[in-house]
């Protein structure tokens, strides 16, 4: 769905909104295009509807009236978080949780959406809303649902309705009971659906296949809730986008009953809510990794991503780091949401909230509304945008390497207490049982320093896409894998794409019925090795080899296995120093190749941060998949080259770059540009010269610290 704005950029209000028309004013003068609704405790409904079946919009109807008078286009929100007088008339027991309690009322995730009753009356608040504001020019779009989340750690919901819900559910995939009795054989044995009872949490002899049914359910129940009410507001406005903003998207979201591949499929926009340096600390892989995977998940549906959410002031008693926002990184992070390939940008907040939680942070202005350094800097931005906001709309990252990400591995690593939804631990803690969430940090965190742009891919989109689009698939921490999968990477491997994998290889399926030889669904004929044994990593087990371009050695991390080589033309291209066994197997296959590492090698980057383990994937990428970085930059230790960020983004006949120094110090550094020819500022409009006195033929740049240069490749007749 195009928009008339091109590339969106602006902020979050709570409402009401102090001088809400007045912070309208000041983001129009400064070249912001959007503001984004929002309601404390997702409280548009308790808001609109105090009494049954009166509606009081005058909120929203003067915020309105201030959008249409400015020209600052409104995104607003349809929440249907159920008023106080609803809850305790229909509410009943409310959502459930895997021991049997409910959430106390009020709460943000207390309510179940499958009791009939709260639907109804939904319904006509959603008609109410949409029949209101449909033809206002104020309007941009709705949001049917924010931040969705059936919890923060509980797994629910066990309530009547739910479970009617899910019997329902498993009817229709299995047909007959003993069918279902068949499947999850390990759980339980059932006479009749209406006695099917959800499993409650994995551990201690659960059936995969039933949490797998469970977790899947919940997943595609809750997906359809949110496509239920976007699909409610275009049957009434077909004409504005609706949108979804998922948090967080780096961990297990399985009790949150979101699938991110799912919920991309509900609306017409994706969004996220960034929140990872609060969060985890200061890693812009982590904000990059956000932004691909929101990016990824839309894509797999051919629409766009945004940022809704991202912290636009600082941060003090709410969320677990405290975090101050300079003027460079306000700015910095709508260059680095453009380089990722986002097409629309809102700050979490404009003008802080007056009270209560969150009061008196997040701002991107002061509390009384005045203008600050911070303000200014993301309004250069936004012009900038403004002057370019088609081309940007219209330009894409287009990456030669897919990571894949599976929902069923999180969905069983949550299960079994592996891969929890909150960054507890340090990020790569060797003591972290989070192996999936880590392996993909790390596989991603590697691609990211080395400048090569990736996607996340789930089974579902090769499955329905295929990987042509692709030369090279990473397959993290790859626990369970399904047959048509496993046979869809082998048909890509033999007609070119390359393939690296690590522990556990592909150990079953998911619905965990373990693979007689690893790595499983028959892979290993590709690989050309077998798993005979695997155990735990003795400390200081370190993984030594050899390419032509030296020798290389990095630790092994959690796991190793013992291969036997199955064969002839593969190849032993690293072993374990204590027993001289094979660690890395390599093999040409077809057109194609493999490459499995008997470790955790893409948790053990994050753990380790081995230099030797980057350059020895970097080269392999080189040499078998033919990728290189997107651009190489020079004459910069690694130390700094890796926190340099490039984002390269096609257009129709222009290519954008985008170049942000991460680093705390300031950075010069050369650029090759044989193939790309001359490059135009996108700030100041001005031709980049070449610098004739270094003896190749580079371009040279300087970046502050937190410094991003953003420019186009020059069109023909823009030459001088
Ligand atoms: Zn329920």
């Amino acid at each position: 769905m195009h928009n008339e704005i091109g590339f969106p950029v602006g902020a979050s209000f709570f409402l009401p909104s102090k001088n809400f028309a007045d912070d309208l004013s000041s983001m129009k003068k400064l070249g912001f295009t959007v503001a984004r609704l929002e309601w404390p405790r997702n409280g548009f409904w308790e808001a609109t509807e105090r009494t049954p079946g009166k509606y009081d919009f005058s909120v929203l109807d003067q915020a309105m009236k201030a959008a249409e008078s400015t020209g600052i286009k409104l995104a607003v929100q349809v929440g249907i978080f159920p008023p106080r007088w609803l809850r305790s008339k229909f509410g009943g027991e409310g959502v459930v949780n895997e021991k049997g309690l409910s959430m106390p009322p009020g709460q943000r995730n207390s309510v179940c959406y499958d009791n009939p009753e709260i639907m109804t009356r939904a319904k006509a608040l959603i008609e109410k809303t949409v029949l209101r504001y449909r033809h206002s020019s104020g309007l941009y779009g709705w949001i049917a649902w924010n931040e969705p989340g059936l919890s923060w750690s509980d797994i629910t919901c066990y309530c009547r309705y739910t479970r009617i819900r899910f019997q329902g559910w498993l009817k229709e995939k299995y047909g007959e009971v003993e069918a279902l009795n068949e499947a999850w054989a390990d759980y339980s044995q059932w006479n009749n659906w209406t006695e099917v009872e959800p499993p409650h949490m994995l551990q201690g002899f659960g059936s995969y296949a039933a949490w797998q049914d469970w977790r899947s359910f919940i997943d595609e129940n809750y997906a359809r809730l949110v496509s239920w009410v976007s699909q409610e507001i275009k049957n009434l406005d077909p004409d504005h986008p609706t949108k979804v903003n998922l948090i967080p998207v780096l961990e297990n979201s399985t009790p949150f009953g979101v699938d991110p591949w799912e919920m991309a499929k509900t609306v017409d926009e994706l969004g996220l809510s960034i929140f990872d340096i609060t969060l985890y600390g200061d890693y812009p892989h982590l904000v990059a990794q956000s932004m691909d995977s929101g990016r990824s998940f839309a894509k797999a549906q051919n629409k766009p991503c945004w940022i809704d959410e991202i912290q636009a002031g600082p941060n003090y008693c709410s969320h677990p780091r405290v975090q101050g926002v300079s003027p460079e990184r306000a700015a910095l992070w709508i260059w680095q949401s453009i380089a990722r390939g986002m097409k629309g940008f809102t700050y979490w907040l404009w003008r802080p909230r007056t009270s209560d939680w969150e009061g008196g942070e997040f701002g991107l202005v002061d509390r009384d509304g005045s203008i600050i350094q911070r303000t200014l800097a993301a309004s250069e931005v936004a012009k900038t945008i403004g002057n370019n906001s088609h081309l940007l709309e219209s330009s894409f990252p287009k990456p030669k390497v897919a990571i894949l990400q599976s929902t069923a591995i999180q969905h069983i690593m949550f299960g079994e207490g592996m891969d929890q939804n909150l960054p507890f631990q340090d990020l790569g803690s060797i003591r972290s049982k989070s192996h999936y969430r880590d392996s993909l940090m790390g596989a991603y965190k590697m691609l990211w320093e080395l400048k090569i742009a990736c996607d996340f891919i789930d089974p579902g989109t090769i499955k329905e896409k295929g990987l042509d689009e692709y030369r090279a698939l990473i397959l993290p921490y790859p626990y369970l894998l399904n047959k048509d999968i496993a046979d869809a990477i082998k048909e890509f491997v033999q007609s070119g794409g390359s393939v690296v994998t690590e522990f556990p290889s592909v150990m079953k399926d998911e619905n965990g019925h373990v693979y007689e030889q690893v790595p499983g669904a028959d892979l290993w004929s590709v690989f050309g090795c077998r798993e005979r044994d695997f155990g735990h990593v003795e400390d200081g087990e370190l993984i030594t080899g050899q390419t032509e371009n030296g020798g290389f050695e990095f630790p092994a991390l959690h796991y190793r296995q013992s291969l036997d080589i199955t064969e002839e033309k593969a190849k032993v291209v690293a072993r374990f120093t204590s027993d001289g066994s094979p660690a890395i197997v390599y093999r040409d296959v077809g057109q194609g190749s493999t490459l499995l590492i008997a470790t955790c090698f893409f948790s053990g980057y994050l753990t380790h941060d081995s230099a030797d383990a980057s350059r020895f994937l970097s080269y392999w990428l080189k040499q078998r998949a033919g990728i290189v970085p997107e651009l190489e930059l020079i004459g910069l230790p690694r130390s700094l080259e890796r926190n340099v960020e490039v984002g390269v983004l096609y257009g129709n006949d222009t290519t954008l770059v985008i170049l942000i120094n991460h680093n705390p110090v300031g950075v010069r550094f050369g650029l090759r540009s044989e193939n790309m020819g001359k490059f135009l500022n996108l700030v100041n409009e001005q031709e980049i010269e070449l610098d004739n006195t270094s003896q190749s033929k580079e371009l040279q740049f300087s970046l502050d610290p937190l410094g991003v240069l953003a420019m186009k490749t020059m069109e023909t007749g823009e030459r001088k």
